[in-house]
């Protein structure tokens, strides 16, 4: 099976700053997150599967506030 982070399914859907468009790998979302790179707001779109994930505060979530950077629970959301 092939290594689907490895492939650039991530279209950047959202992103408040303009600086970023395309499609990325999920190492590259992931890493960049981790680095603080990304502008707090963007969001990425998996072209496979629909799925949404947002940068904001420093961490990655899903649509449904689950961090996805560190500890898989919904402990980053804000009002
Ligand atoms: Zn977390």
């Amino acid at each position: 099976m092939e290594n689907i982070s490895i492939m650039f399914l991530w279209d950047v859907v959202t992103d408040p700053e303009h600086t970023f468009k395309g499609y990325f790998r999920w190492l590259d979302v992931r890493q960049t997150a981790e680095d603080g790179h990304w502008p707090d707001g963007i969001e990425f779109r998996n072209q496979l599967t629909g799925r949404i994930v947002a940068y904001r505060g420093g961490k990655l979530l899903s649509s449904d506030g689950t961090c996805i950077t560190c500890c898989r629970k919904p402990a980053h959301i804000q009002a």
